[in-house]
């Protein structure tokens, strides 16, 4: 079977070897933005020959014919997904690596404005959101000082800041 990113490898023109095939295969059925050593790990499960240099070799050209997407999460090494059909934001969790997909309609408005206010239009953005699970960051705020804290400033505190974006990009 064609998997989604060897068929977008076809229409670009890309000459498809086997190994080629395998990566494409293991980023089309990978949903959770892995990491050049991740892809390594489950393509040589399909196939053991493969080695990690012909893994980074593959994946760059795949981000260079716009087939993949690469992201920094701010941990020092990329990872990537299939270029997205929907666009979408990431939010990041800092403790687990885990990335996870959303799309605000509010934050997109938003932006087009700021673009606008600023005398452009907005031809596209990054935007990462950082966070920890609400439960762990309220285990690890347990000491007898953060304790103190919360009876102080409760209020202040159980609500995200409303100034809380970044967004970057062009
Ligand atoms: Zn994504």
């Amino acid at each position: 079977m064609t998997s989604h990113i060897e068929r977008l490898c076809l229409e670009k023109g890309l000459k498809m070897t086997e190994q080629r095939r395998v990566i494409a295969r293991v980023l089309s059925e990978s949903d959770d933005h892995p990491d050049v050593e991740q892809v390594y790990q489950r393509a040589s499960r399909i196939d053991p020959r493969i080695s990690i240099a012909t893994v980074y070799r593959t994946v760059k050209l795949f981000e260079e014919a716009d087939i993949l997407e690469r992201h920094d999460f701010g941990e020092g090494r990329a990872r990537y997904e299939g270029a997205p059909k929907e666009h979408h934001d990431h939010l990041i969790d800092v403790r687990s690596g885990k990335v996870i997909e959303f799309r605000n309609d509010e934050i997109e408005r938003l932006q087009r404005e700021v673009a606008a206010a600023l005398g452009y239009r907005l031809v596209g953005h990054r935007l990462e959101l950082y966070g920890v699970p609400i439960d762990e960051a309220d285990e690890a705020d347990e000491t007898p000082e953060a304790t103190h804290r919360k009876q102080a400033g409760q209020k202040a505190e159980a609500r995200p800041p409303a100034g809380a974006k970044r967004s970057g990009g062009p």
